[in-house]
């Protein structure tokens, strides 16, 4: 991992993340700041400004804020996949302009979601048309990271018979954005439903790939949010790894530290345990990712997933060692305990990535 960039993010969050938990707040400043470093989305070619990580590194400096602050991690998920959508999808000129923003301090949410359209996103109806130079939109998005901060909206529909994504300026007229009030984890994060109500935007935000199968645009886009998702669940586990072994060292029960008791022991063997697949899964996804290998899609969802369930299983852990030590609902324990819960939820479900797993071992054989 780059070090400078985790010490400047680790200088900058400092002790605040409870707090802003708390608050379910980030401060936007922040937030501007680490765009204009590029560091909420390190994975942006160095040719559109951005630093150039590969997958690799930036996965390490993911895991290192997410170990700080998942719902900062969760901002940067969301303006990685944004940057993602718009290098992957977009011309020289939504390059320059779009994803150059992103590193100059303007921010990212992206819509997929919608009350009637969860893990069925092509279920969605959203819809994105053409009229002359305009694109217009019109639909509900539910559950949008990041979309309370963000300047720039991307959103994706339906579009003729295939789907498209739009990158909508937050302040268009039609568009309204409304915060989850009250959000189990990763709470700071600025979950919105957007409402789009005949939002005009003109026809160059329109991105490449109008057409394609909507299943195909989508998944194109949340492979780069699941990679995200998987690093920050080793941060996660890394930061539940070292709460409860110092705990476990320092709390006497029984007149020794309860880590010398076996039973408690064995959580932290099997919060290590949990740690180090984690990171193995996700070493192995980058590595096919910076490979550029075909293996890269379904190794990813496998991180995901292996991520997602070991960093729920083990703040459960962590929680338990800690005990009444971890039940008040701040401090970094309880925070991972009520963010990782989510990680098995959103970037596809633990359901949804076994669905995708069974699918890759029938395809197979
Ligand atoms: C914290 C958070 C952040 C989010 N951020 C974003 C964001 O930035 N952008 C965005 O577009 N969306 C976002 N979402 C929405 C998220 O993508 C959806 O919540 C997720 O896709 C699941 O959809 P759902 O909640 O409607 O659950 P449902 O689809 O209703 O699923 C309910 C349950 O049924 C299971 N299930 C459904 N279908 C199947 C099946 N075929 N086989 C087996 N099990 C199945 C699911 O796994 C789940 O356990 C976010 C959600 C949360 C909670």
């Amino acid at each position: 991992m780059p070090d400078q960039l985790a010490a400047e993010v680790t200088a900058l969050v400092g002790d605040q993340a409870d707090h802003w938990d708390r608050l379910g707040l980030l401060p936007h400043e922040l937030l501007r700041k680490m765009s204009a470093r590029g560091l909420l989305c390190a994975q942006v070619a160095t040719e559109h400004g951005g630093l150039g990580l590969s997958s690799a590194r930036s996965g390490e400096f993911t895991a290192h804020v997410g170990g700080l602050d998942s719902s900062l991690r969760s901002v940067m998920t969301s303006q990685g996949m944004a940057a993602w959508a718009i290098q992957r999808l977009g011309d020289a000129e939504q390059r320059a302009g779009l994803l150059r923003g992103l590193v100059q301090g303007r921010l990212a949410a992206v819509g997929f979601s919608e009350a009637a359209a969860g893990s069925d996103v092509a279920a969605m109806d959203t819809t994105v048309r053409t009229e002359g130079d305009e694109v217009v939109v019109n639909g509900t998005k539910v559950w949008i990271t990041a979309a309370h901060y963000a300047d720039e909206l991307v959103v994706f529909g339906r579009y003729g018979e295939g789907g498209a994504a739009v990158v909508i300026p937050r302040d268009a007229p039609g568009v309204a954005v409304e915060r989850v009030p009250d959000p189990l984890g990763c709470r700071a994060a600025g979950h919105s439903t957007v409402s789009l109500d005949e939002v005009r935007t003109p026809a160059h935000r329109l991105l490449g790939g109008a057409g394609m199968p909507l299943p195909m645009l989508v998944t194109l886009v949340l492979a780069y949010g699941r990679m995200s998702v998987a690093w920050g669940c080793v941060g996660i586990l890394r930061g539940c790894l070292t709460a409860a072994g110092a705990h476990a060292r320092s709390r006497r029960q029984f007149g020794r530290p309860i880590g010398e008791h076996q039973l408690v022991g064995r959580h932290l063997a099997e919060l290590l345990v949990s740690e180090q697949i984690a990171t193995r899964a996700c070493e192995h996804a980058s590595a096919l990712w910076d490979a550029n290998a075909p293996d890269a899609v379904t190794a990813t969802v496998l991180a995901k997933h292996v991520g997602a369930t070991q960093a729920a299983r083990g703040a459960a852990s962590a929680l338990q060692v800690l005990a009444s030590a971890g039940a008040d609902n701040s401090g970094l324990v309880a925070r991972a305990y009520r963010d990782a819960k989510l990680m098995e939820i959103i970037e596809g479900s633990n359901e949804l990535c076994q669905v995708m797993l069974a699918e890759h071992v029938l395809s197979d054989s």
